[in-house]
């Protein structure tokens, strides 16, 4: 029996493709209404996935077979296959969730040690389990896993059917409407789309547009919500891209334009993706606390939600922060800085635990991956121990990222006619527009507090024997073709 899980596709999938050599495969899919009533998790992210697993079903139809979709918990689901079909083997890919998942994959585990069923899990991701891994090792372990050919969809399956492929509505999982108006679209085809437009055509400007929300929604790969849901493999998706930096090399110098910088940019990040799970996978407890466990407390669960009510629902009185947060909330996606820039703002300007805004944004991203979440959460938060203290100033990001001002006026109405400082600054006004808040806090000041509280902690030797342990276990040996050069790092420190 292949249990997919996020891994929705047939290509390149080792669980599948060992099944098939070894007998009948049975297909299943699982929908966890427990795992769908967690805080972290949402209807977008469901309404995304669902469409994944349609996807899949048709894919799986279209070659003879009829994905089992069942609703429950996995063991129901073992169970009720156990008493139809007897005994089988179990396999399906290693998965780096949450902890809730983490749990409910040890519990599978003694499901099957109890009755005697064998389950092989295959790694899908460069993310080695635990702590099995030197990290001295790990850029190397990526590129030579992501090296290794691609799987092709088994040529013969002999199926097995069971039960119905009814995917279950978000309505069956009791999750409600949350405000989502462009979700984008799911599945295998859309995936490959995504990709191809990408490495073809929106790619280009890749490297310098993506800091912005406007130009990133179309130059960024957006290929994040599909590695979530395994719509296409990691390992596709960087050959693809190695094939796609071999031909640009060849053009000539006219046809070059920004092909081989964004190529390689964009390499980095599919290194990130695993480089950022695998601290999760190696240390689970960092889903809430920190990497460095000096800063466990600093910011304390504040008594009232006055200021996370603001941040989630775009009421700050900031207006690019609210533009953000608007724009978040209808599309399910935004750009990698302007997270940042979130994190950043509810972090250091509200001083609210990561934790707290961390669960926010997590439900409002369509492309939810725990391995990526709680890192970078507590990362933008300074409470790593290991990287750059960035507090970015909500005011000046208005400035750079959004020049004209229109994605602003887009998503704070309220301040439709309004330009320049008036709309990045509005209290600078005699008369403020009365329909959009004062801002919840001064963003200088609190910057400046900020700061000082947390280089306080920071120059302690506590705090530096620290750093180096988490370092250990955690930091990046980046090739040296992926380090950032000194000047650029500089400059992102000043953001
Ligand atoms: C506070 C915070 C929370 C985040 N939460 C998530 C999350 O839940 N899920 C998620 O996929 N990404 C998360 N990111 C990382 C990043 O913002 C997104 O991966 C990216 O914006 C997705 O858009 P894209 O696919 O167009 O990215 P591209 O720029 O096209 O990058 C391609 C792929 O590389 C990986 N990647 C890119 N940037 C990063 C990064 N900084 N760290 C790790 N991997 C990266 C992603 O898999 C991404 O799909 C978070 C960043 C921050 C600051």
């Amino acid at each position: 029996m292949v249990w997919f899980k996020r891994d929705l596709r047939m290509n390149d999938h080792a669980a599948l493709a060992n099944a098939a050599q070894n007998g009948c495969v049975l297909p299943l899919y699982v929908a966890e209404p427990n795992y769908w009533a967690l805080p972290d998790t949402s209807y977008r992210q469901w309404k995304f996935l669902r469409g994944a697993v349609q996807s899949l079903r048709k894919d799986i139809a279209d070659h003879g077979g009829r994905l089992c979709v069942m609703l429950g918990s996995v063991q129901e689901a073992l169970d009720s296959i156990l008493a139809t079909h007897g005994k089988f083997r179990l396999v399906a890919h290693m998965e780096t969730g949450n902890a809730w998942t983490c749990e409910r994959d040890k519990a599978v585990r003694g499901w099957c040690l109890d009755r005697g069923i064998v389950f092989d899990e295959f790694q899908q991701y460069g993310v080695w389990r635990g702590q099995s891994l030197d990290r001295n090792k790990w850029a190397k372990s990526w590129d030579k896993m992501m090296s290794e050919p691609l799987l092709p969809v088994p040529s013969q399956i002999s199926w097995v059917a069971q039960g119905s492929d009814q995917v279950p509505t978000a309505a069956d999982l009791g999750l409600d409407r949350d405000g989502i108006v462009d979700l984008q679209a799911p599945g295998r085809p859309a995936a490959l789309q995504t990709l191809y437009s990408f490495l073809n055509d929106r790619g280009e400007p890749y490297q310098k547009a993506m800091s912005s929300p406007v130009t990133g929604e179309t130059a960024c790969s957006r290929l994040s919500a599909h590695f979530v849901a395994g719509s296409l493999s990691m390992r596709e998706v960087y050959q693809a891209t190695l094939a796609r930096q071999e031909e640009v090399a060849h053009l000539p110098k006219s046809e070059r334009g920004t092909w081989p910088s964004a190529m390689k940019s964009f390499i980095g990040r599919l290194h990130w993706h695993c480089h950022f799970m695998q601290k999760l996978e190696a240390e689970p407890e960092i889903e809430w606390l920190p990497m460095a466990r000096l800063y466990e407390g600093l910011r304390p669960i504040p008594n009232d939600d006055a200021l996370l009510n603001a941040f989630a629902t775009g009421q700050t009185g900031y207006p690019f922060v609210d533009a953000c947060m608007r724009y978040l909330k209808a599309t399910g996606w935004i750009n990698f800085r302007m997270r940042a820039m979130l994190m950043s703002f509810a972090s250091y300007n509200l001083w609210l635990p990561w934790q707290q805004s961390g669960e926010v944004l997590a439900r409002l991203f369509t492309d939810y991956e725990p391995g990526i979440h709680w890192p970078q959460s507590q990362m933008q938060a300074g409470e790593t121990g290991i990287n750059a203290v960035r507090v970015y100033s909500p005011v000046k990001q208005g400035y750079d990222q959004d020049p004209t001002g229109d994605f602003t006026r887009h998503w704070v109405p309220e301040l439709a006619s309004l330009e320049g400082k008036a709309l990045q600054e509005p209290w600078t006004l005699d008369q403020p527009p009365a329909a959009y808040p004062k801002p919840i806090v001064d963003h200088q000041e609190t910057a400046r507090e900020a700061k000082k509280r947390i280089y306080a902690l920071r120059r302690t030797d506590e705090a530096r024997q620290e750093s180096e342990a988490v370092f250990k276990k955690h930091g990046s040996r980046k090739p040296r073709e992926l380090r950032q050069p000194r000047k650029k790092a500089k400059a992102a420190r000043n953001a």
